[in-house]
This record gives structure tokens, C-alpha cells and sequence, in this order.
């Protein structure tokens, strides 16, 4: 890190869990973020404000009236944007230093599965079940850890995968595709404003510290949130012998 850099990030290398080499570990590292919305807004900004050297920002959609309530990553003369394109002119104002990559597709497939194996760490800041599937499947192929967010109405949840451990659990252990979980989307349902700012700042913090290897991320827990009481739960859950993704 050049004397710029040390002073920029200074007040993490002070942290004793993070320090120069974990700072480094910050610098150094690829993230890929599948979704600029509610979650990938505070997600982007902190990882981007903290220095991951590298961020991919997925998203297929443009920025819209109603998205300006929580996505903090878009402005009102931004309208119209595409999500990625304006998620990125955020993230360059707020750290010049870093590379940010716009993909303006939903990804699907070789494309998503090729992203996943060039990133470091992957945040699922998407809003619906297909998408998180795909995500999951990409990083246990890819053995790519993976932080996982949602949040809907008053209620959040995150969890953490890392595939590059034999016990650790993934999505699906959790979340069986094809069981009959009613899809809920912000974009239909409503969602609490800062809510997914709670959610998507956490996902952040335990993206960093994946990288940073600072503390312990919460592998095989499952936090959640109810924002109308602001109480937290955390429940363990274990790898599924039977999964058949990561089994
Ligand atoms: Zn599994």
C-alpha cells in the first residue's frame, strides 16, 4: 500500500483483527456484487469505502422513481440509468482508488459461474429464489464463500457460505430448491427503508471480514431480523448430508 492508502484506510489497520496485512488481504481482493438495489447499495458503498480493490456490480434494471426510497447507491438525476452504470459512478465518487466493473445483464449460467470463479467473495444482493439458486450453485462449484441477504416487509435475514470448508453448509442445505417457499419481492410486497440497509451493511461487514479473516462469520447461523420489534435471532443449521448441490 502506497502512503496514501495507509492513511485513507487507517482507522481499519488500527484494528488489531484487521491491521496492515488484513487491510492488504481488503486491497487486493475481487468482490462480485449480483444486485445494486436495497442490499447492494450499502453493501457496494461500504466495501468500496473500505477498499476491496476490485468490485463487479450485476444488475440488469434501471434506476426507478420508486427504487430511490432505500437504494441508496442511485440518485433522482440518475433515473433512467442503468443500475450498474449509476451504482458505479457512486462507488468511483467515493473511492477513486478501486476498479469497478458495470455488468447491465441479469447473469445466468457460464456467465455467472465465469464471475463467480474470478471473485474472492461473492454477495447475493438479489431478490428472488431462481437467481439465489444459481448464485449458490456457482459458488459451491467454484468453492467461492458467499454472503447471503434478505429483507422483506419489517424482516431481514444473513447468512454466511464458504464452500472452501468440507463443513460448511451452502443455500440449498437451508433453503431446499422446489420446496413450496412463497416468493416474496420488495418490488410487490413493500419493504422498511433502512432495513435493508441493516441487512446489506452486514453483509459488508462479513464480506470484509472473509477477506480480511478477521472474527467469525456466520458460517452454518442463520440471523434474523425483526425490524418492527428489533429483535435478532440466530439459529444454527448444519450441511444437509443429502443436499444435492453440495453433498
Ligand atoms: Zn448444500
Amino acid at each position: 500500500m502506497n502512503d496514501e492508502q495507509l492513511l485513507r484506510y487507517s482507522r481499519h489497520i488500527l484494528l488489531d483483527a484487521i491491521g496492515i496485512a488484513g487491510q492488504a488481504r481488503i486491497v487486493a481482493a475481487r468482490a462480485l456484487i449480483v444486485g445494486a438495489g436495497g442490499l447492494g447499495s450499502p453493501a457496494a458503498l461500504y466495501l468500496a469505502s473500505a477498499g476491496v480493490g476490485h468490485i463487479t456490480l450485476a444488475d440488469g434494471d434501471k434506476v426507478d422513481l420508486t427504487n430511490l426510497q432505500r437504494q441508496i447507491l442511485h440518485t433522482q438525476e440518475r433515473v433512467g440509468q442503468l443500475k450498474a452504470v449509476s451504482g458505479r459512478t457512486a462507488l468511483s465518487q467515493i473511492n477513486p482508488e478501486i476498479e469497478v466493473e458495470a455488468i447491465s445483464e441479469r447473469l445466468v449460467g457460464e456467465r455467472l459461474e465465469a464471475l463467480v470463479a474470478g471473485a474472492d467473495i461473492v454477495l447475493d444482493c438479489s431478490d428472488n429464489f431462481a437467481t439465489r439458486h444459481a448464485i449458490n450453485r456457482a459458488c459451491v462449484t467454484r468453492r467461492t464463500p458467499l454472503v447471503s441477504g434478505a429483507a422483506i416487509r419489517f424482516s431481514g435475514q444473513l447468512s454466511v457460505f464458504d464452500s472452501r470448508r468440507d463443513d460448511s453448509p451452502c443455500y440449498h442445505c437451508l433453503f431446499p430448491e422446489g420446496e413450496d417457499i412463497e416468493e416474496e419481492r420488495c418490488a410487490v410486497m413493500g419493504v422498511f427503508a433502512p432495513l435493508t440497509g441493516i441487512i446489506g451493511a452486514m453483509q459488508a461487514a462479513e464480506a470484509l471480514k472473509v477477506l480480511s479473516g478477521a472474527g467469525t462469520p456466520a458460517i452454518g447461523r442463520l440471523l434474523l431480523l425483526d425490524g418492527l420489534t428489533m429483535e435478532w435471532r440466530s439459529v444454527r443449521f448444519s450441511k444437509d448430508a443429502t443436499c444435492t448441490v453440495c453433498a
